[in-house]
């Protein structure tokens, strides 16, 4: 008899596993908006960078990128840029990861100017390029693990706001008036962790919510083959998405785990920042968005069981970097499910 898994949140992180584990157990995943992937997945910018943030995040990228090749992703370079004021970001950066990667080097700033013609020359001071990165595809990498899921027997209920949970011989959990009987709980409810935890009487682990802000805006000229562009002072990146130019603050505002919108003035700021670095003057914004990158203070997500409470597995705190890991990650969780591994 497979042992039943009923995974909270239907996001990269619960479809993923989900995609893993179908073969072995009965996965059964509660999702509880109208879709899966409704919100930070649904929200990203998918793109794939191996120098991102520690050592263990840069393992789990490498280890999914043949993955992504086979699921939509396109390589590209990565270049990040300094002015005058944040060159000493781009040596802190080279410093951190020349190393580690390699490939990563700097470059002749005129690569920058002929890749992508509206950048400003006085803006620059020196530019480094990863040929490494990938533009990803949310949308099929999605829609790719839950095929895997469904295709191994599990199943995906969407519109089930889980409302109560219950610990007994086994979990009870109840969404819309409905119960599910699970022997292991899995929560992959991404900003809402703490949330799902408190409610099955598990201690919450302190994640936090950082909310991000995207919007996208036409150039004016041909951009689809730009690299991802990349301020070395972290306050701006954009890339080419969906026929048009996505364009980011790099914003991080604590927030509770909420359905995130746009604030005014992260788009005003996302805007002059971008029209600082380049001869492009926004007439029009096409479409604006915010999602959520929820973290743990080391920034590393939490996977495992719970020490104190059985049957508790946590695959939370995917931050900015739960797409691009989401193959290695997927299969790290599976493996320390099925070995009863603790965080
Ligand atoms: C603007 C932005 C840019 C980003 N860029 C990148 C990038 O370039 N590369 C990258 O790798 N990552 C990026 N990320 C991060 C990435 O999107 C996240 O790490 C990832 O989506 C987290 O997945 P998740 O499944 O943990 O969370 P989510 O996708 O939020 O899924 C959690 C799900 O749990 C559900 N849920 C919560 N409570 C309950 C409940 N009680 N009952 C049932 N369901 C519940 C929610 O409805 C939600 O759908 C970005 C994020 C944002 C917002």
């Amino acid at each position: 008899m497979k042992s039943e898994v009923v995974i909270i949140g239907g996001g990269i992180a619960g479809i993923s596993l989900g995609a893993r584990l179908a073969k072995d157990h009965q996965v059964t995943v509660l999702e509880a908006e109208i879709q899966p992937g409704y919100h930070s997945s649904g929200r990203s910018a998918a793109v794939y960078i191996e120098p991102y943030i520690n050592e263990t995040i840069l393992d789990l990228t490498r280890a999914s990128r043949d993955y992504h090749l086979g699921y939509g992703a396109v390589p590209t370079r990565a270049l990040t840029v300094a002015g005058a004021d944040d060159l000493v970001d781009l040596d802190a950066m080279m410093a951190r990861w020349g190393g580690l990667c390699p490939d990563m080097q700097l470059v002749d700033p005129r690569i920058l100017f002929e890749a992508v013609p509206i950048i400003r020359p006085e803006a620059v001071v020196a530019v480094a390029c990863d040929p490494s990165a990938m533009m990803l595809d949310a949308h099929t990498l999605l829609e790719g693990f839950r095929r895997g899921l469904v295709a191994g027997g599990g199943r995906v209920i969407s519109n089930a706001r889980v409302d109560h949970i219950e610990r007994g011989a086994r979990w009870k959990i109840s969404y819309r008036d409905q119960h599910i009987e699970a022997d292991i709980l899995v929560n992959a409810a991404g900003a809402w962790g703490d949330d799902v935890a408190q409610m099955a009487g598990v201690k919450a682990i302190g994640l936090q919510p950082l909310r991000r802000t995207a919007l996208l805006v036409d150039p004016g000229l041909d951009f689809a083959s730009w690299p991802l562009v990349h301020q070395a002072g972290g306050g701006l990146y954009f890339k080419p998405e969906a026929g048009l130019l996505m364009v980011s603050p790099a914003d991080e505002h604590p927030s509770p785990p909420v359905d995130a919108q746009p604030e005014e003035l992260d788009v005003a700021v996302a805007i002059d920042r971008f029209e600082k670095m380049t001869t492009v003057s926004v007439k029009k914004v096409y479409r604006t968005w915010a999602g959520l990158r929820t973290f743990l203070p080391a920034r590393t997500p939490a996977v495992g069981f719970d020490r104190n409470a059985e049957n508790f597995f946590w695959l939370v705190g995917h931050g900015g970097f739960g797409m691009q890991t989401s193959p290695a990650l997927s299969e790290l969780a599976a493996t320390r499910l099925r070995r009863q591994e603790t965080l």
